[in-house]
């Protein structure tokens, strides 16, 4: 591993321009759990570390705080993990709770912070060996198509086709947050799906911040009346494995109709999924197993399996199905 300098600014201000003035060699740091895999790897070797930890004052306050906020909640980002599963977050965000809960293991939610887990690097195995170069690293070709790609995305995917990381990532979506980010020129708000960009536009980087931004906060909107959301999740081991494919469902049921639903699929695509011609087909309709199990198909609609992954395309409409059930409470038939 390459040696690096720990850097403990006390402003965010002095974080953000020792990390924008030369983003190649100097990173900011949250829990550290990607970064120092990603220095053990041989992937990333910034001469400097600058540590979001240290920072004081109102920045910190903001950073490091969970609190309800106008019906909905204030999540800093360096809110951690564990923090997040243990909250106090109702039906309408629980899906963000039991992400929370379910991703890693409990030495690891205990470090990891939500801003870092948004911003974590993809688990590519092409991408993670310090001897390939793949299209991600300034290669020509992507080594898994064609490779060995189980784990690899089925929609949205080319020429690049990992799948994003982030379990909290899917659950953001399915709950329409926003990022208050920090840059040079102020602070601006984006809706979550704006954060994440397909290989196509991006191919060597998931995000869309610019060099020296800063997540401060994520807002979770209020709930609305009869909204509840969950998350599903099938691993190959509950323990500690990487999601095959994940489900974060928010449901608005009126009067025994589903009002709206915001559906986020995680581990299929580069960036967390939004399956819409799911949700605009659930809108309007009186839930039952009947309708979770004709609709459920559109959630992989357009899917393109590659060599070895097909079985996402069952495994994620069966996920859809449970996650559906669940949040409208409607028992899963024998
Ligand atoms: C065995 C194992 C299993 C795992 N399983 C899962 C899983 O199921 N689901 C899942 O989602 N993750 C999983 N992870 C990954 C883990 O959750 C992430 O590595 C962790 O959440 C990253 O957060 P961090 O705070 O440590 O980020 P860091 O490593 O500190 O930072 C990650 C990146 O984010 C940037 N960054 C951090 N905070 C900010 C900010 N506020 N603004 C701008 N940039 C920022 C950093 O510069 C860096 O580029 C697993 C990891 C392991 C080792």
């Amino acid at each position: 591993m390459k040696p690096f300098t720990l850097i403990r600014p006390s402003t965010l201000t002095a974080a953000r321009d020792r990390v924008g003035g030369a983003p190649d060699k100097r990173v900011l740091r949250a829990g550290g759990i990607d970064l120092i895999d990603l220095l053990k790897e041989g992937i990333a070797g910034p001469d400097e570390l600058v540590d979001l930890k240290a920072i004081k004052g109102a920045d910190a306050e903001a950073m490091r705080a969970l609190a309800a906020e106008g019906g909905g909640w204030s999540i800093g980002a360096l809110v951690t993990l564990a923090q997040i599963a243990e909250s106090g977050l109702g039906d309408a965000h629980a899906v963000l709770r039991e992400a929370a809960g379910s991703a890693a293991t409990p030495g690891i939610r205990a470090a990891a912070t939500i801003g870092g887990n948004l911003l974590q690097r993809p688990r590519c195995w092409y991408f993670r060996h310090q001897g390939l170069v793949c299209l991600k690293k300034g290669g020509d070709a992507c080594l898994a198509d064609g490779g060995e790609n189980r784990s690899h995305a089925i929609l949205g995917g080319g020429p690049c086709f990992i799948v994003h990381p982030s379990t909290l990532a899917v659950a953001l979506v399915a709950l329409a947050a926003e990022l208050e980010i920090v840059g040079d020129a102020g602070t601006r708000t984006s809706p979550i799906d704006k954060l994440f960009a397909l290989p196509r536009v991006s191919p060597m980087s998931e995000h869309t911040l610019a060099a020296g931004e800063v997540i401060r906060r994520i807002r979770l909107p209020a709930g609305a009346a009869g909204q509840r959301s969950v998350y599903e999740v099938a691993k190959a081991r509950q323990s500690f494995d990487w999601p095959l494919a994940e489900v974060a469902a928010s449901v608005v049921l009126e009067g025994g109709t589903i009002k709206s639903a915001r559906i986020g699929l995680g581990h299929v695509a580069p960036v967390p999924w939004r399956a819409v011609q799911l949700e605009e087909a659930l809108a309007g309709q009186t839930p039952s197993a009947e309708l979770f199990a004709r609709v459920a198909p559109l959630a992989t609609a357009g899917a393109r399996a590659l060599g070895q992954n097909a079985y996402k395309i069952p495994l994620t409409q069966g996920l859809v199905r449970s996650a559906l059930h669940r949040a409208c409470g409607i028992a899963v038939p024998d």
